[in-house]
């Protein structure tokens, strides 16, 4: 199950009625890793929301100096961080005149995320936040994940980690905290399938030529759900539910045969479980990640978040069709790579990266992405990379090759 210990000794924090902080319930202190996104800003906006329920450390940032320099002061935070070094200079003076402490670097990213706090949001995009997501893991406490990568990279290293620290894991990803939700204490053996429902993205129904002349405009224009860039071409291209099945793959006590996808456009139901009686439990809500942060703030309680209440008299219909792998082979390509285990999905993930930046510059077409990551496995393969995953640093240094490799493969084909 997701949860590792001490799921127990969570009681204390703030639920739907205790908005103010007392010294029965003290604020509950709180890291925001990627804090200027758009799952840091859903996080710092339920924070802002909740009274003196949080108080927060640290908010931390990649380069963008203005915009955490502006989150930090919002949230009163006691540090922030911004992943660039050269940057340091610029961020000490966008808080002049404040007590927030400035820091840059990796290792600035990496030793705020070590320092231990009631829960840390990892709200970093891609592998990039795994390093500092892991110190956050080290340190014992609550970890509320949203950046999906660090499991589809180094699921086996994360989890055996979260086992080691008595972290609290929880699932950020809305299918995943739906799942959790939804499996809460069902035995393993009563589990007989999850299926992560997916909205299909802006191309949900386009046909193939014209995914294949679609801008960058075009793939960003996610009908249901308003996110970073990252996420939105990889919902355009489904490979964000390919690297949703292999997320579910760590969190969860399922094997690969038992997880599958269903397209609903609504985006409503997040997640089915289906058991070996043949029951079905789904988790609904309307599509705001302030839900499921909510959830990872205040599990096993509940506080309050203000999203649109559920209706489904004006919905009238939901819909739900098989996922077309035709139209979308980045599926296919994330299940062979999750069949395959051991660092295919870390090669996976780094490549899409890779491939997904060159389209948002513009070298690529949405096609492409699919052909370039595939491409970038198959080279691997042939290499020797596709190795079992044993350590943290075979699987960096894996996502570092795959990266050249990718890189290379791009630039032969633009
Ligand atoms: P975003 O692009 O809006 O924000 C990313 C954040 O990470 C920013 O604060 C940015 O400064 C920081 N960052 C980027 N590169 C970095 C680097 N190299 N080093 C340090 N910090 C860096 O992304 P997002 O949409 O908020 O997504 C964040 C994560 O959550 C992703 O893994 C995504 O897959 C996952 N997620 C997002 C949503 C969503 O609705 N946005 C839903 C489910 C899961
Ligand atoms: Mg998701």
């Amino acid at each position: 199950m997701a949860a590792g210990a001490g799921q127990g000794e969570t009681m204390a924090l703030a639920g739907p009625h205790s908005a103010k902080a007392t010294s029965a319930n003290p604020p509950q202190r709180l890291t925001v890793l990627g804090a200027t996104g758009s799952i840091g800003a859903s996080t710092l906006d339920l924070v802002a929301r909740s009274g003196s329920a949080f108080e927060v450390f640290a908010v931390t940032a990649h380069a963008n100096v203005e915009a955490l320099a502006a989150c930090a002061r919002s949230c009163g935070a006691e540090r922030a961080v911004i992943g660039d070094a050269t940057l340091y200079k610029a961020l000490k003076d966008a808080l002049s005149g404040t007590s927030i402490a400035a820091a840059a670097g990796e290792e600035a990213l990496i030793e705020a995320a070590s320092v231990p706090v009631d829960c840390t949001i990892a709200a970093i995009v891609g592998a990039a936040g795994l390093k500092p997501a892991l110190a956050a893991v080290r340190t014992g406490r609550r970890l509320g994940l949203a950046n999906k990568e660090c499991l589809v990279s180094a699921g086996d290293v994360f989890m055996r980690e979260v086992a080691r620290a008595g972290c609290e894991l929880i699932p950020v990803d809305s299918e995943h905290s739906a799942a959790f939700q939804v499996l809460k204490d069902a035995a393993p053996e009563s589990i007989e399938r999850i299926v992560l429902t997916a909205s299909g993205g802006p191309f949900r129904d386009w046909p193939i030529e014209r995914i294949a002349i679609a801008s960058r405009a075009d793939a960003l224009n996610h009908p249901n759900w308003s996110m970073g860039s990252k996420i939105s071409v990889d919902s355009a291209t489904m490979m964000n539910k390919g690297l949703e099945l292999i997320e579910a793959l760590h969190l969860f006590p399922v094997a690969t045969h038992q997880l599958g996808m269903l397209v609903h456009p609504q985006s409503i139901v997040h997640c089915l479980v289906s058991f070996v009686d043949g029951s079905v439990l789904a988790q609904m809500a309307e599509p705001d990640m302030r839900t499921p942060i909510a959830l990872a703030l205040s599990w096993p309680q509940r506080m309050a978040a203000p999203t649109k209440r559920l209706d489904l008299a004006e919905i009238a219909q939901l819909t739900f069709q098989a996922a077309d792998e035709v139209r979308f082979p980045a599926i296919r390509i994330a299940r062979a790579a999750m069949e395959r285990g051991g660092t295919a999905p870390a090669v996976l993930n780094a490549a899409n990266e890779i491939a997904v930046a060159a389209f948002l510059d513009g070298r690529l077409r949405v096609p492409d992405i699919a052909v370039m990551v595939e491409e970038t496995l198959g080279m691997a393969d042939r290499e020797g990379l596709l190795a079992e995953a044993v350590g943290l640093e075979a699987i960096i240094s894996c996502d570092q090759e795959a990266r050249r490799l990718c890189r290379e493969i791009v630039a032969g084909r633009t």
